[in-house]
This record gives C-alpha cells, sequence and structure tokens, in this order.
C-alpha cells in the first residue's frame, strides 16, 4: 500500500530503527515507547489486522511474524524475565495504523488486565 506508514517503513522510504529483519516480518523500535524495549513487528506484506490473516497464506505470515518477535525479545535479552506480544485489532482496541503489527514490550513489570 502506497500510503501506509508501515508499508513506507518496509520499503526504507521512512526512516525507523530496525533491529531485524527478515524476508517475511520487520522489527523497528516504537516511536513512542510504552517500556523500556517496545519493538514493533511487522509482516513486509500488508494485512490490515491480525482478522484478515486467512488460510495458510495467513497462518505463516501470523506464525513468522511472532517467530521473529520472540527471536527479537531474545536478542535483547527479555527471555529471563519474559515480555509481552499484543496485536490490537480495530478501533475499540487501540489500534491506529491499519497495517498488522505485533508490539513487544518489556523491561518493566506489566499490569493485568491491561487498560
Ligand atoms: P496501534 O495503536 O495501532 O496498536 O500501534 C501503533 C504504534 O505505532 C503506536 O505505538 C505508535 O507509537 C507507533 N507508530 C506510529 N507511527 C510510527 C512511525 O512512523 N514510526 C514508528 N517507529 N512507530 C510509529
Ligand atoms: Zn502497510
Amino acid at each position: 500500500m502506497n500510503d501506509c506508514i508501515f508499508c513506507r517503513i518496509v520499503r526504507g522510504e521512512i526512516p525507523a530503527d530496525v533491529v531485524a529483519r527478515t524476508d517475511d516480518a520487520v522489527a523497528f523500535r516504537d516511536l513512542n515507547p510504552q517500556a523500556p524495549v517496545h519493538v514493533l513487528v511487522v509482516p513486509t506484506r500488508h494485512l490490515a489486522a491480525a482478522r484478515d490473516a486467512a488460510g495458510d497464506d495467513g497462518a505463516l505470515l501470523l506464525g513468522r511474524t511472532l517467530q521473529l518477535a520472540t527471536r527479537v525479545a531474545g536478542e535483547l535479552g527479555l527471555d529471563a524475565n519474559g515480555y509481552r506480544l499484543v496485536t490490537n485489532t480495530g478501533a475499540e482496541a487501540g489500534q491506529s495504523v491499519f497495517h498488522l503489527h505485533v508490539h513487544l514490550l518489556g523491561g518493566r513489570p506489566m499490569g493485568w488486565p491491561p487498560g
């Protein structure tokens, strides 16, 4: 998608602090971090949200995106104390960028339930 912020980051048209990249997904630091570690992991293919990941293609895309998130968590030292993976879907959940992304949050204790 031409005007999608995250597609533009994937293509390198907008600067981002990229921490890891595979053929399938890109991980970069959130512009407005909510925890000491706050990384967004996005599939390179544009899908608006997790509910759009249909069929085997969608399963592979979700799996590979989550795998990159857990890999980055380990590389950033979060395995010992733990971390949270979140994907907001739709307006009521607080989704503000409509390109599927997983938030990787860590480096501080997390409350439950989330706000
Ligand atoms: P959502 O609210 O859709 O779950 O999360 C979108 C996230 O994207 C927010 O945490 C916001 O700070 C982040 N974000 C929005 N625009 C940009 C950008 O241009 N660059 C980066 N690195 N993060 C962004
Ligand atoms: Zn996009």
